[in-house]
């Protein structure tokens, strides 16, 4: 016998999309072989917890079936490529969206491993594993990456797939509504280790920009570099941040240059507002209908009096758009059919779900929480689970100060690996035991600055009680439009912290 074992699985989705026989397929795989909910990930990805190891391979089969897969979901190679969901955008959308697929699909391991081990051998798409060939893993070859490699693209003004976060984030850059090409900013990465102040969260640096046509081959030359540079000895510094950091931008935009036989030209100008999601109702250029939905915590479920799972169901039985899983943990059902939008919202009415999140806090809109106990491994706190308390705690003391609509970006999670993107939210929340947090102010609300350490090992009193205080100081000494990260750097409760070498000083 040997013991039960239960395991989370991650699909790859790359840009979030899925289409609704996707959706229905998850929904009921999520049903039959995992713990009855859907987690959409920071990523823009689904979980299924609570697999049984017996029917991983009926669970990997049924992703098949949909041309889904997990390859890359987790390991040391490329992971989910995100990609902006910005329907009001949507030509340059369609062309961003179509680059990241292209990265997505140049990156992906050639190995049959997968193929063989789940599927006997069948696989429904995707370019045929390289079985038998000499360099089986052209890009990666025989020992992969020394770590995770994560790549993000963003379409300006919206930065909501926190492009600096990300070991390689690429920033769109276009003129008449046609795609140029893609400021390039590299070494980005959030985890860190408690106790090791040479471990620390890292905001990605603009080296240059690249014209649309060469991109998947400027990010094969990033992962390359990172293949033969990075640091194969220590775990704790195999991210690209520590490789760039020991070598220097500039070598590695040399070394770069040499690899793509030509040099990068300047970044262009561009400008980001917000990491944020607008929810509710939006009409594209092109007429389609789309809708943001708010999914707390990114997990979709039937609760007593919000059954958003059933819904979500409903709607994808007859919707002919597709669902985009955004990297706020949100959805939006996208390209909705003109006749079909009075009945989505009358679906949603009837199953208690709150389309535009109008009746929340705008904390509560904004903030963002990884699954932590009782599902990962690594957690030393809880996040999803506890976080809707805490806000509760929060929403009363903002209340007095008339901040309850303010959208202030709040992030939980249950340890220093930042999956929740912790290090870049204005209030930032870091599990260090059960019950215990680290306090982090100042980040800005685009995703352009880290914030830094306030307070140690807090529980919700100390949190509430240390919070309070700002939030009257913002009430009543904000500038016009001042948001509460730059507030809090203004006003001194913390430093600025301009790069990751100086995030703990
Ligand atoms: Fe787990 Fe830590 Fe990631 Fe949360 S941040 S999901 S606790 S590894």
């Amino acid at each position: 016998l040997e013991p039960l074992y239960s395991l989370m699985i991650r699909v790859r989705v790359p840009g979030g999309i899925a289409t609704p026989d996707q959706w229905q397929r998850m929904d009921e795989l999520s049903t039959k072989f995992a713990n009855n909910t859907l987690k959409i990930t920071t990523r823009q990805t689904f979980q299924l917890h609570g697999v049984l190891k017996r029917n991983l391979q009926k669970t990997i089969l049924g992703f098949n079936q949909v041309f889904m897969d997990s390859i890359a979901g987790c390991g040391d190679v490329n992971r989910n490529v995100m990609c902006n969901p910005n329907p009001h955008q949507s030509e340059v959308h369609a062309q961003v969206y179509e680059v990241s697929r292209q990265i997505s699909a140049h990156l992906t391991p050639r190995t049959s491993a997968y193929w063989e081990l789940w599927l006997d051998g069948e696989q429904q798409h995707i370019s045929a594993p390289n079985e038998g060939e000499e360099d089986a893993e052209p890009i990666y070859g025989k020992t992969y990456l020394p770590r995770k490699f994560k790549i993000a693209l963003a379409i300006p003004p919206h930065n909501d797939t926190d492009i600096f976060a990300n070991d390689l984030g690429l920033i769109a850059i276009e003129e008449k509504g046609q795609l140029l090409g893609f400021n390039v900013a590299v070494g980005g990465g959030m985890g860190m280790t408690f106790g090791m102040l040479d471990t620390y969260p890292r905001l990605a640096d603009i080296i240059g920009f690249v014209p649309a046509d060469k991109v998947v081959d400027l990010c094969e030359k990033v992962v390359t570099i990172q293949r033969d540079w990075g640091n194969r000895e220590n775990r704790k510094y195999s991210r690209l941040k520590y490789t760039l950091d020991r070598v220097g931008l500039d070598v590695f935009r040399q070394e770069l240059n040499h690899r793509l036989g030509y040099e990068l030209e300047l970044g262009r100008a561009y400008k980001f507002e917000s990491t944020g999601d607008a929810f509710g109702w939006t009409t594209g250029p092109d007429g389609a209908h789309h809708l943001t939905l708010l999914v707390e915590g990114g997990r979709v479920a039937d609760r007593p009096g919000n059954t958003l799972k059933t819904a979500l169901r409903e709607i994808a039985a007859f919707h002919t758009g597709d669902f985009r899983l955004t990297g706020n943990q949100n959805v939006i059902i996208a390209n909705v059919a003109p006749e079909h939008r009075l009945t989505i919202q009358a679906l949603l009415t009837e199953h208690g779900v709150e389309v535009a999140g109008n009746d929340l806090s705008g904390l509560r809109r904004g903030a963002l929480a990884c699954v932590a106990l009782n599902t990962c491994s690594l957690a030393f706190a809880e996040a999803e689970r506890y976080l809707p308390q805490l806000l509760t705690r929060l929403e009363e003391s903002m209340k007095a100060y008339n901040l309850t609509q303010d959208d202030i970006l709040l992030r939980m999670t249950g340890c220093p690996n930042g999956c929740a993107r912790p290090y870049l939210a204005e209030i930032g929340l870091v599990g260090r035991s059960v019950g215990r947090y680290n306090l982090y102010l100042g980040a800005a609300f685009n995703g352009e600055r880290l914030n830094k350490l306030y307070k140690e090992m807090l529980d919700e009193d100390g949190i509430v009680r240390e919070l309070t205080p700002i939030f009257a100081d913002y009430a009543e000494n904000r500038e016009p439009l001042e948001r509460f990260g730059d507030f809090t750097v203004r006003r001194g409760y913390v430093h600025a912290s301009t790069h990751g070498l100086n995030f703990h000083e």
